[in-house]
């Protein structure tokens, strides 16, 4: 029995596929149904609320800022602190202009040591400025890559 379970083990070893993959150098195949981080639309976007009122978790607020880099104009945006964000979608559901929409980004710009960091702005939310800045996250966490 000992032996039978030796030669199996072998086998797999080196015959089978592999049940296990290097992370995050091996990308994961995610479903289409994926909630990743949000990203939002500020041409879409009226400022309503309606995404801050539907978070069950209180992971929005809205904020004033500038309508888009080239100008000094501000206007109301959701601003959503990703450290309690629960990915559930609903702020993405309820939103009337479907300004906001998710991504299948979970590990670039989402892995932060510092909870004030995981405050996305929406500017960052935008994607106006680079989410993953490596200079502050540090080697260690800039290798993580996109999905
Ligand atoms: S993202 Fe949508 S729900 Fe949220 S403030 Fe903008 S328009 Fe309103
Ligand atoms: S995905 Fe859910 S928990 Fe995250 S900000 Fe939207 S409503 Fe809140």
């Amino acid at each position: 029995m000992v032996i039978k379970n030796i030669i199996t083990a072998v086998k797999n070893i080196y015959f089978g596929p592999p049940v296990t993959r290097m992370c995050p150098e091996v990308p994961t195949k995610l479903s289409d149904r994926f909630r990743g981080l949000q990203k939002l639309d500020k041409t879409k976007c009226i400022g309503c609320g309606i995404c801050a009122n539907t978070c069950p978790n209180n992971a929005i607020k809205i904020v004033r800022a500038r309508i888009n880099p080239q100008s000094d104009k501000q206007r109301w945006f959701p601003a959503i602190d990703i450290g309690h964000c629960l990915f559930c979608g609903l702020c993405i559901d309820q939103c009337p202009k479907d300004a906001l929409e998710s991504t299948k980004v979970y590990l670039t710009g989402v892995i932060r040591w510092n909870h004030e960091d995981l405050l996305f702005t929406p500017d960052m939310l935008a994607r106006e400025v680079d989410i993953n800045a490596e200079e502050e996250a540090g080697e260690e966490v800039s290798r993580w890559t996109p999905q």
